[in-house]
């Protein structure tokens, strides 16, 4: 096997501004999927006016925003395909010939489905278009014949409903079109929220790419930790605590020794903290400085996402056309 030989599509959602966990939990690992394979990164703006059709300003603006972190991050369109959902048309006509042939069971039965009504709970997402969120997704996938989708956990579901539309299609029109995509579950620790829920921005409980360094050193002096050290002479219990899984992934060279002052007592959650949040800035900082580059070279952005639609149509315009001559309606 060649070593381009995976083919591979991840999506984010501009839904407002990224946090650490994008960048541990996704463009990390993107940045190192784009050295071994052919890589494709889309901002999936239609899934994201799925939610926020209400106030769909959020969605252009985080677009380019969000675009800058991915180049800041590390993806190389050098490497990478990056483009725009909404800028490959070929997008809504196979969810178009695809919503034709997906029973409606499928969708009411998927488990992210059932469980975003319930999360989503500050938007109306009982609608038709969300319904059909995961046929979307199956389009954006099998448009370029990925094989390999890196995603989180929570997003197994819709890899498998891809891979039974893909099967049904083949089936159905008789030409081996699609190929059977795998998830590529990130590797990486899961980073929970501040307040140790599941980072979220409607939870606000993130620590945003874009903050400042006071606002860092805030939100990390908030964190809870061991509930059970009450004094600094207590020894604490660093698998039970928050902080402590943030230095497993930011600050995996003082882990150990983290370990080590919690346990013993010898340094109190307060320095544990400042020192998390000195290195979080460190990163932080370095990152923002990326992104300058970037928000200054406009042009160049506009060339990269342009670049992007290009070769990216490239690859939709001729699976749509295989599809639609197995189908007999080109
Ligand atoms: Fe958590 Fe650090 Fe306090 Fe231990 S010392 S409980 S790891 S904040």
């Amino acid at each position: 096997m060649s070593s381009k030989d995976s083919r591979i599509l991840s999506g984010m959602r501009p839904t407002g501004k990224l946090h650490l966990g994008h960048l541990v939990g996704a463009l990390d690992n993107w940045v190192r999927l784009q050295e071994d394979n052919q890589c494709f990164f889309m901002v999936a703006d239609w899934h994201a006016l799925m939610s926020e059709y209400e106030c769909p300003s959020v969605v252009s603006e985080s677009t380019f925003d969000n675009l800058i972190d991915w180049l800041a991050a590390g993806i190389d369109p050098a490497k990478s395909i990056i483009f725009i959902q909404s800028e490959v048309k070929e997008h809504l006509d196979l969810y178009m010939l695809f919503s034709c042939l997906t029973p409606l069971g499928w969708l009411e039965r998927c488990p992210t489905y059932k469980e975003q009504l319930r999360q989503l709970s500050d938007r109306n997402v009982k609608t038709y278009g969300f319904l059909g969120y995961p046929v979307l997704q199956a389009a954006d996938i099998l448009l370029y014949k990925a094989n390999k989708v890196p995603v989180g956990e929570d997003q197994l579901p819709h890899l498998e409903l891809t891979r039974e539309i893909a099967r049904r299609v083949n089936g159905m029109y008789k030409k081996d079109i699609f190929p059977d995509p795998q998830a590529l579950l990130t590797e990486s620790p899961r980073l929970l929220g501040l307040d140790n829920r599941k980072m979220s921005k409607s939870f606000n409980n993130s620590v945003n790419l874009s903050d400042t360094a006071d606002s860092v050193r805030k939100k990390i002096q908030n964190m809870i930790t061991d509930p059970k050290r009450i004094k600094l002479g207590d020894p604490g219990h660093p698998k039970e605590c928050n902080v402590f899984s943030y230095y497993k992934v930011f600050l995996r060279q003082r882990e150990k020794e983290a370990f080590t002052w919690c346990t013993d007592a010898q340094k109190g959650c307060i320095e544990c903290k400042t020192i998390l949040a000195e290195a979080l800035i460190e990163k932080i900082s370095l990152h923002q400085e990326k992104r300058k580059k970037w928000t200054k070279d406009k042009a160049g952005l506009e060339q990269i996402i342009k670049d992007g639609r290009l070769r990216a149509s490239q690859f939709a315009g001729q699976t749509l056309k295989e599809l639609k001559q197995a189908m007999g309606i080109l």
